[in-house]
């Protein structure tokens, strides 16, 4: 490992200064569950790394207030999963938190970081693209709002500037019922990265919302507004097809140690079509809220 200066600022505008005076050779720290892992291997080799932990205006509250659901940076996977407020509103966010890594790597592991490191494998990911979030981002010219589906470019690199950093995560709060749920694969039980990860919401609208992951450089939205997934009297043959042209943003790597393109291709369609018939479950039982 390449030795860095280590800096724990405790303004945002200290932390932003670092960045603009360091550009590429600064590195943001979190959790640092990602971070020290590519600063052991070499992956990366920054000459300062900018611990986020003390900075006073980042925090790791969730706050619900004007329409939205705030999820502070520095707020955990354990505080995630177990927050009333996202298991009642955002519950397959709780369930991508919760099967994130093991115990250990959840109390360290930011939601923040998670997106930031753009991992094509990041559980939130599919979650977040379903929920409509928007990533609030600080910067030398001030705060600025990146629809979820703008951010992520491919692995590793997102539409963050140089001198910019998150500070929170928003979701919109529902407007009416919704049944949503997280469902990926992993080569063994437990702790593992997913070969294909799954998040989708019904609305009785008709509106079905699909994000995957793990197979492509980035996570992929698709939208159903013929109202045939939200249907649970159509056919899952009709289901099927309509979700293989839905899933066909799907791009996985050969060169991957994981699983097979024809492998991981094939799971995501039977994943998708569980998840579907999960969500309309939901939506039809403890998916609806008065
Ligand atoms: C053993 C193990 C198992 C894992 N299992 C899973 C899994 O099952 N599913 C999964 O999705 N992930 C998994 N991960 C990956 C990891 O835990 C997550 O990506 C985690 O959420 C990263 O958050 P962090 O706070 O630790 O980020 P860090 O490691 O601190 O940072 C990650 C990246 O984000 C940047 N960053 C951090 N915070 C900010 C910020 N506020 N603004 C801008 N950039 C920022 C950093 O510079 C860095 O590039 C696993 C990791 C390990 C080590």
């Amino acid at each position: 490992m390449r030795a860095f200066a280590y800096e724990r600022p405790t303004e945002l505008a200290a932390a932003i200064a670092l960045l603009v005076a360091h550009g590429p050779d600064a590195r943001l720290l979190a959790g640092g569950t990602d971070l020290i892992i590519r600063l052991r291997d070499g992956s990366v080799r920054p000459l300062v790394v900018v611990d986020v932990k003390r900075i006073a205006e980042l925090d790791g509250e969730v706050r619900s207030a004007g329409g939205l659901l705030t999820i502070g940076a520095r707020t955990t996977m354990t505080a995630i999963a177990a927050d009333e407020r996202i298991r009642r509103d955002f519950p397959a966010l709780a369930e991508a938190a919760a099967v994130v890594g093991a115990v250990q790597i959840r109390n360290r592991a930011t939601l923040a970081g998670n997106v930031c490191n753009a991992s094509p494998a990041a559980d939130t990911a599919p979650v977040l693209l379903v929920y409509g979030a928007r990533v609030v981002v600080a910067g030398a010219n001030g705060e600025r709002r990146i629809p979820i589906d703008e951010f992520f470019v491919r692995s590793g690199v997102t539409t963050l500037a140089r001198d910019e950093l998150v500070s929170s995560i928003e979701l919109p709060l529902p407007d009416g019922p919704r049944g949503a749920i997280h469902v990926r694969r992993t080569r063994r039980r437990g702790h593992d990265l997913a070969s294909v990860t799954l998040a989708c919401a019904v609305r009785p609208d008709g509106v079905t919302r699909l994000a995957y992951g793990s197979v492509g450089p980035r996570p992929v939205l698709a939208v159903d507004d013929s109202g045939l997934l939200a249907d649970a009297a159509a056919p899952d043959g009709e289901k099927a097809e309509l979700l293989a042209r839905l899933l066909a943003g799907a791009s996985p790597s050969p060169r991957s140690m994981r699983a097979s393109p024809d492998y991981r291709r094939a799971m995501l369609q039977v994943l998708a079509l569980r998840a579907v018939h999960a969500a309309l479950e939901r939506l039809a039982g403890e998916g609806v809220r008065p």
